[in-house]
């Protein structure tokens, strides 16, 4: 059973050496006295900004850190190979919290989903249907309180969620801008995924003044996947009676964007609502938002990029690339067929 093990607590952005391969020992039958697991075989595995901040010591947080010398985990499908607990059965489909490795023991089943929908590709439900999927819907849904016509930016906008963020505003009649980091993805955002416009943030060195030029009007919703100086920058570009969502602060786990925010007072002065939010707060609205998700992929109202790397051996690069923008979409690591 290969697995990809944490070999100690990061500082700064992640590196690939900060995880080693392991060989485990490999049972293909669950062992006695673990009544009530799953035996999984994992299939395709998600890299998430978020696992970053399980790499850490300690945080203050709503999910625990990750144990040197132990398998990585994350969000993951996979097929049940042994059950001993009644809700799963051989050769179910199961989406949900599994560990970097080949075949997986899982006793915490009560956040794990069968997955029923099974005629879209099965990466589709740690994307589209799965956990960032869900966290563009609430994130934009529940946070922005959007308006046909009004002015949206999304940043990170080519990656898992901002992709489709961006989609969402556009079915609501909005006028979107995405950043993203290079001209590939610039070009995606504005021919494939229906932005109205898209800016590379690497190549301006005043993002006030870009995002000025993309909304000479100013901005109704941010939508923040970034933190940092395009926060900053936003902040001071926002209208009367904005909204700001602020989903993640990618930028903030290298050390290359220091910048403290300076332009908070526009809160008061535009009377902008900032508000954080975490996608598992909102999960009564999940079955909801696989209806509505899977509905508007199939009729073609939404396009989904994702960009899948081959083998559990390519995990940790995978997972290291998104924090440097390696990603052209949402990135999913495939580590066996079915
Ligand atoms: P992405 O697929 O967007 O991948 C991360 C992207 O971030 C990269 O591709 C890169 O794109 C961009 N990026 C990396 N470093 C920087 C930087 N220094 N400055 C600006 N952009 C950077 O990831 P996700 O869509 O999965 O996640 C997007 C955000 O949403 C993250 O902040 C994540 O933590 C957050 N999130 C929050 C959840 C919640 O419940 N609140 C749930 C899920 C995700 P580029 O080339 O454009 O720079």
């Amino acid at each position: 059973n290969k697995q990809v093990v944490l070999k100690h607590f990061v500082v700064g952005a992640p590196k690939e050496t900060d995880m080693e391969f392991r060989e485990g020992k490999t049972s293909l039958k669950i062992l006695k006295g673990a009544e009530g697991a799953i035996l999984v075989k994992n299939l395709y595995l998600s890299c998430d900004p978020y696992m970053r901040g399980r790499m850490r010591e300690y945080y203050e947080s709503y999910i625990p850190p990750f144990q040197p010398g132990k398998p990585i985990e994350g969000f993951g499908v996979a097929k049940v190979i042994d059950s001993t607990n009644s809700n799963f059965s051989v050769g179910d489909y199961i989406v949900g919290l599994t560990g970097w490795e080949e075949y997986s023991t899982i006793i915490m089943t009560e956040q794990l989903r069968k997955i029923e929908i099974l005629d879209v590709p099965l990466s589709y439900h740690v994307g589209l249907l799965g956990m960032p999927g869900f966290t563009a819907y609430v994130g934009f849904n529940e946070i922005c309180s959007p308006k046909k016509g009004d002015y949206v930016f999304v940043s990170a906008a080519s990656g898992a969620v901002g992709q489709l963020v961006g989609q969402l505003a556009k079915l609501h009649g909005c006028y979107v801008v995405g950043s993203a980091g290079s001209t590939q993805k610039v070009e995606l955002l504005k021919n494939k995924l229906g932005f109205d416009d898209a800016f590379n943030y690497k190549e301006e060195t005043d993002l006030a003044a870009a995002l000025k030029r993309h909304f000479p009007e100013g901005i109704d919703i941010y939508f923040d996947n970034v933190g940092g100086s395009m926060l900053d920058a936003a902040l001071l570009n926002m209208r009367v009676h904005g909204r700001v969502a602020v989903c993640g602060m990618v930028s903030q786990h290298a050390v290359s964007d220091t910048k403290s925010i300076s332009n908070l007072y526009t809160l008061v002065m535009k009377r902008v609502r900032m508000q954080g939010f975490i996608q598992s707060d909102y999960l009564h609205l999940f079955p909801q938002f696989l209806q509505t998700m899977v509905n508007l992929y199939k009729e073609g109202k939404i396009v989904y990029i994702e960009d899948m790397t081959e083998g559990l051996e390519s995990g940790p690069a995978a997972f290291v690339g998104l924090f440097s923008g390696k990603n052209v979409g949402k990135q999913v690591v495939h580590v066996a067929d079915e």
